[in-house]
């Protein structure tokens, strides 16, 4: 649940592009953080909404929209031999466990 005082959510992305919008909740990050100030900070945690430098102590708010990678020639093999990946959430699954319909039909990728 969104805090009422939080402030809002930094999206910058378009609903047109492939891109994933994450909340920084109950996830266990590991993050290098390199600050303008030439810090190098580490953090390891589950709430990542901002992160405060051990150096010169500015407050960083961390980004909730992310565009993707497609896997390509390159990485492709990797994932399939080394599977990480996020499972879709029940709400988000018909059933069956299958993909809900895409609302406007899918879109050709050219890919
Ligand atoms: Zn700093």
């Amino acid at each position: 649940m969104k805090d009422e005082n939080m402030p809002d959510f930094i999206d910058e992305g378009s609903p047109e592009e492939t891109h994933a919008f994450i909340q920084w909740k109950g996830t266990d990050v590991c993050m290098d953080f390199h600050c303008e100030c030439g810090a190098h900070n580490h953090f390891d945690g589950y709430f990542a909404y901002t992160v405060k430098c051990q150096h010169c102590g500015a407050v960083w708010e961390m980004p909730h929209y992310l565009k993707p990678r497609k896997a390509d020639q390159r990485t492709y093999e990797y994932w399939r031999e080394n599977p990480q990946k996020l499972e879709p959430d029940e709400d988000h699954c018909d059933a069956e466990g299958s993909a809900l319909p895409v609302p406007n039909g899918v879109r050709e990728t050219g890919g």
